[in-house]
């Protein structure tokens, strides 16, 4: 059994009243298991699962999985099975999980922010060759992700991982999931903190750690000490950035609570000051009050976001400071508004005198050819690293100034631009129904094609409106691919068209992060037919350049 109870010893209890009707606050002394997610994560700790998949399932093979691993505990280990090829978005709801299941999973495996050498971009990108059909995207969460594995391979994959420093623990499920951090940690000009080392420590004492690994749902960590506060901090459940304390200097205010999905919200600031060294402290306590206080009956509310939106920031910091930190926490002004572009893509000058290079691969589809493509530049080039993004791009760091021209050349052959049109650069896209069981609609190919038509349609977009237009294509509500943030927000979803169903998108208009944060519009007129996109896209963008003010977004 999971040996994952509330432990906190709190100084001074924070007086928190017990609802009449237990959500499942393990801290109020509702530790039952309250619906079947619950139950599994008791009956076994999903960390078990990893030598299940090592020692019994990847020699025997599929049929061997335990259905309560395959649907659940699989998930701390990265994998999820992927969607049967052929079954349409209508049948997602209706049909049951085994159904839509194939007998090949997909893998998440984390960067967390770290910098890639070339040997490891070479080596992810040999996995995705050998063994996943030549997949390998990157994601929205700094990941790359891959499909077609068979269970049989996991050990091998893994092994190969290990050697590159990587892995894919808790890269999934309830858990602490893969971190943001900022892409150009220790080199930009401009940055306030380097918070590498803090993301590394909690990596070391948290990740695999049994105390932190049955949380009532996923819990999303970001963090940065860039400006332009690169890692999307609003959409994170618990977000760290930079800012500077008139009297101590450059420290992390504390975000809480950003999430998006249904009742998507954005984080809430802390308005603390945080040294780099107690960082990791820090997040142990945000994660152990969600763990502890987190509620745990219904996963429609089992995300932080609920339970700040019920307490507010206040008590959320003092019951942070009694109960998990015991003492108070230095006031602080919270960070300047971010400044600058947060993808960075393009070439700036870091620190060393050295560049670093964003590229665009188009709505994060990559392959594993294209990672090894890359490996040979990056050698061939002398360069450092290369860091994933939360916007599915790449940035390469510490490339010679004398080489750079011929690099960015050599990277537009393979498709790989830094100096991508505003539309492949600002257009992001989620797994889709390709692969996802959850899925109504098809995603990656379909951004694909209204990039390469919005190019054509729009071709100095750039020149017009500098800071660009966001096209984020969902494949459902779930909204990874952060619908909710977007200037165009596409949600999947089946609409009716000549009295049929066909697959297309909820339309949400005028998102934002950074300065202007807030959730697009649902606009309920504004439901479109995928084979429609290109022009309702090219409709709204029309009227938007034609009676645009200076400088709107
Ligand atoms: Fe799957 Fe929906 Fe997430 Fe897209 S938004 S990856 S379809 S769960």
């Amino acid at each position: 059994m999971s040996d994952l109870r509330y432990t906190a010893q709190p100084a001074t209890r924070t007086e928190i009243p017990r609802p009449k009707r237990g959500e499942g606050q393990w801290a109020l002394g509702y530790t039952e298991p309250l619906n079947k997610n619950e139950q599994s994560k008791k009956d076994d700790s999903p960390l078990n699962v990893r030598d299940r998949i090592l020692h019994t399932y990847s020699k025997r093979g599929f049929d061997s999985i335990d259905p309560a691993d395959l649907r659940g505990r699989f998930r701390w280990m990265g994998l999820y099975t992927q969607r049967r090829p052929g079954i349409d978005g209508g049948k997602t709801a209706v049909l049951e999980e085994e159904e839509l299941d194939d007998r090949y999973f997909m893998l998440r495996v984390r960067s967390d922010g770290k910098l890639l050498t070339p040997a490891t971009v070479r080596a992810l990108g040999t996995i995705g060759v050998d063994f996943a059909r030549d997949t390998a995207d990157v994601t929205d969460r700094e990941n790359i992700q891959y499909h077609w594995i068979r269970i049989e391979d996991v050990p091998a994959i893994w092994e190969r991982l290990d050697a590159s420093g990587l892995h894919s623990l808790e890269a999934c499920g309830d858990s602490p999931r893969p971190f943001l951090g900022s892409p150009v940690a220790g080199v930009a000009q401009d940055e306030i903190i380097d918070g590498t080392s803090a993301l590394e420590e909690i990596e070391r004492r948290y990740i695999g750690n049994p105390d932190f690994a049955n949380f009532p749902r996923k819990f999303k960590t970001a963090l940065t000490g860039h400006p332009s506060h690169d890692v999307s901090p609003e959409t994170n459940d618990v977000a760290f950035v930079g800012t500077v304390h008139p009297e101590h200097g450059p420290g992390f205010d504390v975000w809480v609570g950003g999430g998006l999905s249904t009742n998507p919200m954005l984080a809430q600031k802390l308005g603390v000051w945080i040294p780099l060294d107690e960082v990791p402290d820090a997040w142990q306590a945000v994660a152990s009050i969600f763990r502890d206080y987190g509620y745990r009956r219904l996963r429609s509310r089992a995300r932080l976001k609920f339970l700040v939106a019920d307490w507010g920031v206040d008590k959320f910091r003092e019951v942070m400071e009694n109960e998990y930190l015991g003492r108070e926490l230095v006031r602080c002004e919270s960070p300047a508004s971010p400044t600058g572009h947060r993808d960075h893509i393009g070439v700036h000058d870091q620190r060393d005198g050295n560049k670093y290079v964003g590229i665009a691969p188009t709505a994060g589809r990559v392959s594993g050819t294209l990672l090894v493509q890359l490996a040979d530049l990056m050698d061939e080039y002398a360069v450092e690293g290369a860091r994933l993004t939360p916007y599915q791009k790449i940035v390469l760091i510490g490339v010679d100034p004398a080489v750079v021209d011929e690099l960015l050349d050599r990277l537009d052959a393979i498709g790989l631009s830094a100096r991508p049109s505003a539309w492949r650069r600002n257009t992001m896209a989620c797994t889709g129904i390709e692969f996802c069981k959850l899925a109504i609609v098809d995603t990656k190919n379909r951004a694909r094609d209204l990039v390469t038509e919005l190019e054509k349609r729009f071709p100095d977009l750039d020149a017009q409106v500098p800071d660009g237009i966001t096209v984020n294509v969902n494949g459902c509500p779930n909204a990874c691919a952060r619908t909710q943030v977007a200037d165009i927000g596409l949600k999947g979803q089946l609409v009716m068209h000549d009295g049929e169903q066909v697959e297309g998108f909820q339309v949400h208009l005028g998102g934002a992060t950074g300065l202007e944060a807030n959730f697009g519009r649902k606009l309920r007129a504004h439901k479109v037919t995928s084979a429609g996109l290109d022009d309702y896209v090219t409709a709204v963008v029309t009227n938007f350049l034609a009676d645009r003010e200076e400088g709107e977004r």
